[in-house]
């Protein structure tokens, strides 16, 4: 007789996992809450689906021990992802800095031929039914529904985790997990925009290629080159996406967050002053604002003149155009909180890895108890590597049930 295993959540990890279950022949059943599947695969990519990236490595993501995801990326890498795809009838093509996108450039085929996949395979989906509590039975698990008890005898927990709740995101997953005495390293939200305790409504809506580098405790932790997109609140764009993880886990420990913002990091310090010194000998009786308008955005002009004792650009002196350079290139900005969950890509933080065996993401806990994907203490940078690891640790998972 085949195994029956329980699925919860009907997300990345848990459709993956469902098919690599039921191509090995079990009998699979997809719980999941929401009215849809894979609702948070439809919002990926801006609607493009990042699936997965050129260059996977330990080194791309983190938690308490980043190593777990070894056995999972080593077993699914790079190309086992786009065989397993193309397969679905997914080709892939790349965009910058090796991430990989369906052909199609529309998460929704990514979702569908998921879901084609699932169903031609005879795995059940159970929608608009959240699991509520596991029990455990005498010979497996029973996962309650609201007045209804399903039977399994292996079960998967890979609910993710409480980033983006429009489209499914949740804490539920650690609610089930400590049930069977698992426990959870903090969660704090990543890959998401960081608030600034600096007024920037002058300059909201500029958005500048630069360099920014994060100060915790005044230490210099990390630095980044993109977009950078000034904003009512403070700040975003995929630079700051990149260095949001460091700056929200310090946040985490009440730590001081600063950053500092070169907005010109094409020119030297020295370079940037000879530019401007030249640019004032055309200063022709210009206010400040004006003289910098068409070497950097007016919004962000008016922002440095008013930073400035002197209007004129006439009368600015040397040592004026030095302080003139050391904003431009030292831009500060102290953060003081992250836009939270709600606008959060990925959950960092989740159930402790310690507690799970890398090797077939089964509890060390619970025999015939699994995890996968984002409900766990990993979270991966930007460009594909989230999904990655939860279509990773969802076949890994699948094929261990
Ligand atoms: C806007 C946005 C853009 C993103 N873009 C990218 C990208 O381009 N590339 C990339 O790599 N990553 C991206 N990510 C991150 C990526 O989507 C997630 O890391 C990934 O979806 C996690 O997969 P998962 O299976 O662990 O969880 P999810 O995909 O979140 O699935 C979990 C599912 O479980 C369901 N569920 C929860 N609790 C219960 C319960 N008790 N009972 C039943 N069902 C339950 C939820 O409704 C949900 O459908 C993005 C995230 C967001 C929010």
């Amino acid at each position: 007789m085949s195994k029956t295993v329980a699925i919860i959540g009907a997300g990345a990890s848990g459709l993956v996992a469902a098919i690599t279950a039921a191509r090995a022949g079990a009998k699979v059943k997809v719980y999941e809450k929401n009215n849809k599947i894979g609702k948070k695969i439809l919002a990926t990519g801006n609607g493009r689906c990042n699936i997965t990236n050129q260059t996977i490595t330990k080194g791309n993501y983190h938690g308490d021990n980043p190593s777990f995801v070894n056995p999972a990326i080593n077993h699914f890498n790079t190309s086992t992802c786009r065989a397993f795809f193309s397969e679905l009838g997914i080709e892939m093509t790349m965009g910058q800095n090796g991430r990989l996108y369906p052909k199609s450039l529309q998460s929704s085929s990514v979702v569908d031929l998921l879901a084609y996949e699932c169903r031609r395979l005879g795995v059940e989906f159970l929608l608009e039914t959240k699991i509520e509590n596991i029990i455990k039975t005498e010979d497996g698990f029973s996962p309650q529904t609201k007045g209804r008890s399903q039977k399994a005898e292996k079960i998967l927990i890979c609910t993710g985790g409480p980033a983006m709740p429009t489209v499914g995101g949740c804490d539920s997953g650690y609610e089930l997990a400590m049930n069977f005495n698992h426990t959870i390293k903090p969660v704090h939200p990543s890959l998401v925009q960081l608030v600034c305790s600096e007024n920037l409504k002058n300059i909201s809506g500029v958005k500048i290629q630069g360099d920014i580098e994060v100060f915790i405790d005044k230490e210099l932790k990390i630095n980044r080159q993109g977009d950078i997109l000034f904003t009512n609140y403070g700040i975003s764009g995929s630079a700051v996406l990149d260095i949001s993880r460091i700056a929200s886990h310090a946040l985490l420990h009440q730590r001081d967050v600063r950053l500092k913002i070169d907005l010109f990091s094409d020119y030297s310090k020295e370079q940037l002053k000879n530019l401007l010194k030249k640019r004032l000998k055309f200063s022709n009786a210009k206010s400040v604002s004006l003289w910098l308008n068409g070497f950097i955005n007016s919004k962000l002009a008016l922002y440095f003149e008013k930073s400035l004792k002197i209007k004129e650009a006439d009368k600015l002196n040397p040592k004026d155009i030095v302080t003139l350079v050391h904003f431009l290139k030292n831009m500060t900005l102290h953060v003081e909180d992250t836009r939270g969950f709600k606008s959060a890509e990925v959950t960092a933080g989740g159930i402790n890895t310690k507690e799970i065996n890398s090797q077939t993401l089964e509890s060390k806990l619970q025999k015939g108890l699994f995890f996968a994907g984002e409900v766990l203490d990993i979270d991966g940078d930007c460009g594909g590597y989230n999904l990655h690891w939860a279509w990773a640790s969802g076949y890994l998972a699948g094929s261990s049930m």
